[in-house]
């Protein structure tokens, strides 16, 4: 598997500069997304009948290892291969897995993750888009949604809203599929720190859902949505954000005539850490593999591989300007200001680093 993606991000990404490959899994190419699904590679754990590979997660965890590695685009289908496939397969209906899996496997369909709100991030629960059932079993639905990662550009978003009130502020809520083109959609692009849009507000104003837009059972969206985070966080690529920007910096480093003792030492505690988070990602895997659900290990690992990848940029930043004798080319540069900047997000789109730490308190009984 790693020498097939190895062969396509040569054939495929040769031409991107080092600030394009550093954005990793914010790069958006909906041509090499279909192009990995020529491969077989997207939809890798989803059964062949639906047109996935029906392979286990350790399939998963080389492919996107080797993804983030090489800074290839994968924005386009990231989401819908992680988690919207995933989550249809376990609670959609037998039409909806059949309407949109073979085509998320086939790279010709993307979707993104309709959870926070403006007054609704870390308690989700708190949301208030609503939709209302229709006399013909459809559904209307108002609300607003914010930091819709990719929304502007993909084709459908899977919505957490309330349909009912409920005692329990967990309950009453449902998950739908809404056509990001559909009547009553707006959507507006947030540009975020680099001067980039990758993230929007959606604004849904009467939008007319048909009777299957939900998604498993009316009020079952809490459990649904939990599952669906935990496909979300349980993968490799949590460490790796900063990957292509320590592999340059590395290649900077041992380009020049002397290496210090502290440059190698640094280089090689990173290489440590690195392993060790690698090492507890493929015991996540493993978990995953005997059918288990390892959210606490999951987020654990997130957590840890956060403060990781934060780091990095930092760590080259600093031993770029302590050396004003050396001239880093200015790609090497470029993307160390690029990560700089986007760093800070690492640790708050998936669950921010406190509600995880909760979680893996929670998890150990401490809590
Ligand atoms: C790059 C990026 C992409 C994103 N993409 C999407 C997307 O596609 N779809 C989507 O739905 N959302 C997306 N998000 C939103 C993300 O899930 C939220 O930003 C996140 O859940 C935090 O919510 P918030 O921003 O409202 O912050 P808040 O929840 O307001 O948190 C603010 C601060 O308070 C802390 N805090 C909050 N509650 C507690 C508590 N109980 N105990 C201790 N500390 C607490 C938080 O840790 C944080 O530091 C994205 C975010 C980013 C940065």
């Amino acid at each position: 598997m790693r020498e097939k993606v190895r062969a396509l991000v040569a054939r495929e990404c040769a031409g991107m500069t080092l600030p394009e490959r550093a954005r990793t899994w914010m790069g958006y190419s909906a041509e090499f997304s279909r192009k990995m699904a020529e491969e077989g590679l997207i939809g890798l754990t989803i059964p062949r009948r639906y047109g996935g590979q029906g392979m286990g997660p350790f399939a998963r965890f080389v492919v996107v290892e080797e993804l983030l590695i090489a800074g290839a685009p994968v924005a386009a289908h990231w989401i819908a291969d992680r988690q919207s496939a995933p989550l249809l397969l376990k609670f959609g209906s037998e039409e909806q897995r059949q309407r949109f899996i073979p085509k998320i496997c086939a790279g010709e369909l993307f979707f993104s993750i309709g959870m926070s709100e403006p007054g609704a991030g870390s308690d989700l629960a708190a949301i208030q888009s609503r939709a209302k059932r229709q006399q013909d079993g459809g559904w209307i639905l108002n609300g607003r949604k914010i930091w819709t990662s990719g929304a502007h550009l993909n084709d459908y978003v899977i919505a957490l809203v309330r349909t009912s009130d409920s005692e329990d502020r967990h309950g009453g809520m449902s998950q739908f599929i809404v056509d990001l083109k559909a009547p009553g959609v707006t959507i507006r692009p947030i540009e975020d720190l680099t001067g980039e849009t990758d993230f929007n507000e959606i604004f849904f104003d009467d939008v007319q859902l048909e009777a299957d837009a939900l998604v498993g059972e009316d009020g079952e969206g809490w459990k649904q949505v939990t599952a669906e985070l935990a496909f979300e966080r349980s993968g490799p690529e949590r460490i790796y954000s900063s990957a292509v920007l320590l592999d340059a910096w590395i290649g900077h480093v041992s380009a020049q005539a002397e290496i210090s003792d502290a440059r190698t030492t640094k280089i090689g505690a990173l290489t440590a850490e690195l392993a060790a988070l690698r090492q507890m990602s493929i015991a996540v895997a493993a978990e995953l593999e005997k059918g288990n659900s390892p959210v606490t290990e999951a987020a654990l690992i997130k957590d840890l591989g956060n403060s990781f990848e934060q780091k990095i940029p930092q760590i080259v930043a600093d031993d770029l300007a302590s050396h004003p004798e050396e001239t880093p080319n200015a790609e090497l540069q470029a993307a160390t200001r690029l990560l700089l900047q986007l760093a800070p997000s690492f640790s708050l789109r998936g669950g921010t680093r406190e509600i995880l730490r909760g979680m893996i308190a929670r998890g150990l009984g401490l809590r």
